[in-house]
């Protein structure tokens, strides 16, 4: 797997964005770097969602905003049994499905065994 997933660091002021800005919110600079998006996040919050679209094999899946070391807050998916808020998760990307023909990447957020 080496899809990636980036946030994008201000050349000027450093301020990290995501997803990505064509302006910098905090200095208005348009040069931005990536910078990929992967290790251990934080649990900020999570949802339970039922009536998954078609392409789900599972009746429900949790929903989470997490945050990353660098301070960028993402939302993902879980694959956790038990969530609780403030635990530490890996990082991954991988194929979200959305249907039977329209297949995205996007993060997956795993227990740290
Ligand atoms: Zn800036």
């Amino acid at each position: 797997m080496d899809e990636k997933m980036y946030a994008y660091k201000c050349t000027d002021c450093s301020e990290l964005h995501h997803p990505k800005h064509f302006v910098c919110k905090k200095c208005g600079n348009r040069e931005f770097e990536e910078v990929v998006l992967e290790g251990i996040v934080t649990l900020l919050t999570y949802t339970k969602v039922y009536n998954l679209p078609e392409g789900y094999m599972k009746p429900y899946l949790y929903f989470g905003i997490v945050k990353f070391e660098n301070g960028v807050t993402v939302s993902g998916q879980l694959e956790v049994s038990e969530p609780t808020i403030g635990m530490k998760l890996k990082s991954n990307v991988g194929v979200i499905k959305e249907g039977t023909n329209s297949d995205h990447y996007g993060f997956i957020f795993e227990e740290i065994k």
